[in-house]
């Protein structure tokens, strides 16, 4: 019997690297987002517990030495807690060895979960909850129809700290355009401040075919940055965070042309000279 017929690419976060990819959800239920093209064509849906059941024995008898899990696919918080607690308790049986299990959170499934869930969850063995923050700016998160605001953002951020589990936040660098960069970067700088995550990482916009931005750009309704006006906005960013804890902070994605690495608040200043670096070498070009 096939039972692992799943479809479309598996996306996962670069430090998810090396673990094992369990799409308990295929899709991403919101699949709204005007930039993302992930699941643009997938019909969103939630695998069964014994199609999961099944995948994880034939996981197991594979690699019984699996140490680490990713749980996709966009969103596999949308699962109700109790289905989720049972795929963890499946997954600690299957692999001894298993050190941690992570997975992407959309704001509002966050948000549905009670306190007291999301500890369940923590004990369960989930470890990590990626967080798509993408702007900290109102009118850039209505643009993109990320469908929530900047104050649900921060609310579910801190929902996930505050249960004991690590949260690694994602931005992307050019979602407000030339218009909104300042608003973008400084609103975002004070969304991370305020949910203080305990990883943050950045991406740079990149235009998909057959995205709503994408259609925008090309009509000239959006004007995407030059990597010149990225890099402003990159430092505008780190220059405007104050987080109460030490967070990790990377740009390690292909997207980016500057991989940084550092902890905030700590290495800000040297960060900052290190793009300050780059704006210098980008100028000339810029301004011709
Ligand atoms: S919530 Fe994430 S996966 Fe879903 S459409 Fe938005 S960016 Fe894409």
């Amino acid at each position: 019997m096939l039972l692992n017929h799943a479809q479309g690419m598996v996306f996962r976060p670069p430090s998810e690297a090396n673990s094992f990819i369990l799409r308990i959800t295929l899709g991403c239920s919101h699949n709204a987002c005007t930039f993302c093209a992930m699941y643009r064509g997938i019909q969103f849906r939630t695998r069964p517990l014994e199609e999961i059941r099944c995948i994880v024995e034939n996981a197991a008898q594979r690699s019984p030495d699996i140490r680490r899990v990713f749980l996709g696919d966009g969103n596999a918080l949308v699962l109700p807690t109790k289905k989720l607690l049972s795929i963890l308790a499946g997954l600690r049986e299957a692999f001894p060895k298993l050190t941690r299990v992570t997975c992407y959170g959309g704001p509002k499934d966050i948000l549905r979960k009670t306190p007291e869930e999301l500890k369940a969850l923590k004990e369960a063995g989930l470890k990590i909850i990626y967080l798509g923050v993408e702007s900290g700016d109102d009118e850039v998160l209505a643009g993109i129809n990320k469908g929530v605001g900047a104050a649900e953002m921060v609310a579910a951020g801190r929902k996930v700290l505050a249960a004991g589990i690590k949260l690694s936040v994602m931005v992307i660098l050019g979602l407000g355009g030339k218009t909104g960069s300042y608003r973008h970067a400084t609103g975002t700088a004070r969304v991370i401040s305020h949910i203080s995550p305990t990883m943050l990482s950045t991406l740079t916009l990149t235009l998909y075919d057959g995205t709503t931005l994408k259609e925008a750009a090309d009509r000239g309704d959006f004007l995407p940055l030059t990597p010149y006006e990225t890099m402003v906005e990159l430092k505008e960013l780190i220059c405007h965070i104050r987080v109460a804890n030490p967070c990790i902070f990377r740009s390690d994605h292909i997207s980016n042309l500057l991989p940084l690495a550092g902890v905030l608040n700590r290495d800000r200043d040297k960060m900052l000279q290190e793009i300050h670096e780059i704006l210098d070498f980008l100028k000339d070009k810029h301004n011709g």
